[in-house]
């Protein structure tokens, strides 16, 4: 990885003509966008706060593959190697971005993270504050920091003083911790049904998942047509459509699950969707349910001593509880003073889009589109790049 003196202590660019085009984070989002830039002919600069690129994706856990296809996982300018087979294995990933970053030989600056983005004082671009005091001048900003560091666990009564084990998903490395133990996991979304599924594997006792909502179930691929292929087709498709479409599809394809506990969802699974919740995409899941395998229970409530409060009324005792609730943006502290973020915290714009009140500050990958956020990444990078590229122009015309 290069490193650059465009990241050294208190540097600041005299010229804001030669003023780097800083991409904030190196997950799939930011290398994209960094390739994409230079592609236009314009220095992009990637600042990542850990040691690596691809941070999040080492810190998964250990079974994990995307549910997106190979092919449509790729970025751009690099397709990824037919070798990793259809479903791409964690490692594989980061193998592939490790690739990418030298294929492409972008400009990378590790340990650096950026913890406040400001105009910069000239009006011409942007003051980034960094690790160690650093102040970095760039013409415009992609933010790609990813939404998936920050854990989000509810603010469960009684947790503080909860006596038994208790993680975020995101510490969950592989089953070996559990075998022969009583497991709870909370919340069905894709990580949590994954490592549901991964427990039993691995020779938990007793595995039981905690659901509030019945979440929309999708066969990852079926008769050899992967489920991302029908969402491309489908997401430019009125949401009432595809909520229509959808339902006998399932009907087809997904058993019932109700006697175990999970019925079919009542609201669309489109409109589930834009309410930011995807569909899980089985990998596992359906089958254990049914097999009882993995054992169904009511949303937690809280927490009673070294008991778990149920919304139904029960109180169960795990040896272990997994908290997979997600995660939080936690864009506040870099962004969330120059009015660019919704009230639950989401950009108001991203992909080629710069807030009105921010022009040249571009997001990536704080959407989670049913397409794939790899391929979205991917397309938004091109046209980031491009955006970019049209300002660069028009400023550089103004000046003449
Ligand atoms: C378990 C799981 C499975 C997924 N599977 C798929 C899938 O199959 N297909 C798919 O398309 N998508 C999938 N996604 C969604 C998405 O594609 C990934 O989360 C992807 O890694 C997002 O890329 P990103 O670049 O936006 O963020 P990240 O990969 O999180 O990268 C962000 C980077 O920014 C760095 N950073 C953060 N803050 C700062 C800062 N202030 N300064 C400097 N650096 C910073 C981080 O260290 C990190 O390296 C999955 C997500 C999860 C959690």
């Amino acid at each position: 990885m290069a490193d650059s003196t465009a990241a050294s202590p208190r540097s600041v660019v005299p010229s804001h003509e030669n003023r780097p085009v800083y991409v904030v984070g190196g997950g799939p989002g930011g290398l994209a966008a960094a390739y994409a830039l230079r592609a236009q002919g314009l220095r992009a600069v990637v600042l990542e706060k850990s040691d690596r690129v691809g941070a999040s994706w080492r810190r998964h856990y250990d079974r994990l593959r995307l549910h997106t296809t190979r092919r449509l996982s790729a970025l751009p300018g690099l397709p990824m190697p037919r070798r990793f087979g259809r479903w791409v294995s964690r490692d594989n990933v980061v193998r592939y971005l490790e690739k990418y970053v030298e294929h492409h030989q972008l400009e990378i600056v590790t340990g650096v993270e950026v913890s406040r983005i400001d105009p910069a004082p000239d009006g011409n671009g942007w003051l980034l504050h960094a690790t160690g005091g650093r102040e970095l001048t760039g013409s415009a900003v992609v933010v790609a920091t990813g939404y998936n560091h920050t854990p989000r666990v509810p603010d469960w009564p009684g947790r503080d003083s909860y006596a038994g084990e208790f993680l975020h998903a995101g510490e969950y490395r592989n089953a070996k911790p559990y075998a022969g133990r009583d497991v709870l996991v909370v919340g069905v979304g894709n990580t949590g049904a994954e490592i549901a599924v991964d427990l039993v594997e691995g020779g938990a006792s007793r595995v039981r998942l905690s659901v509030r909502t019945a979440p929309h179930i999708v066969r990852r691929s079926t008769a050899g047509w992967a489920a991302q292929s029908t969402s491309i087709l489908v997401r430019r498709l009125p949401v009432r459509l595809v909520d229509r479409l959808a339902r006998p599809m399932a009907k087809v394809s997904v058993p019932d699950l109700s006697a175990h506990g999970l019925p079919r969802p009542d609201t669309g699974l489109y409109s589930r969707v834009n309410e930011g919740s995807v569909p899980v995409l089985d990998v596992g899941l359906i089958d254990a349910v049914r097999k009882g395998r993995v054992e169904i229970v009511a949303a937690v409530d809280g927490f009673e001593g070294g008991k778990v409060a149920l919304a139904d009324g029960s109180r169960i005792e795990p040896e272990a509880v997994i908290a997979a609730t997600g995660y939080v943006r936690a864009l506040e502290g870099l962004v969330g003073h120059l009015g660019v973020l919704d009230a639950r915290g989401k950009p108001v714009v991203h992909g080629a889009r710069s807030p009105r009140t921010a022009p040249g500050l571009y997001f990536t990958g704080f959407t989670n589109p049913i397409s794939g956020m790899f391929r979205e990444m991917a397309i938004d990078a091109q046209k980031i790049a491009k955006a970019v590229a049209r300002r660069a122009k028009g400023t550089r015309a103004a000046r003449i």
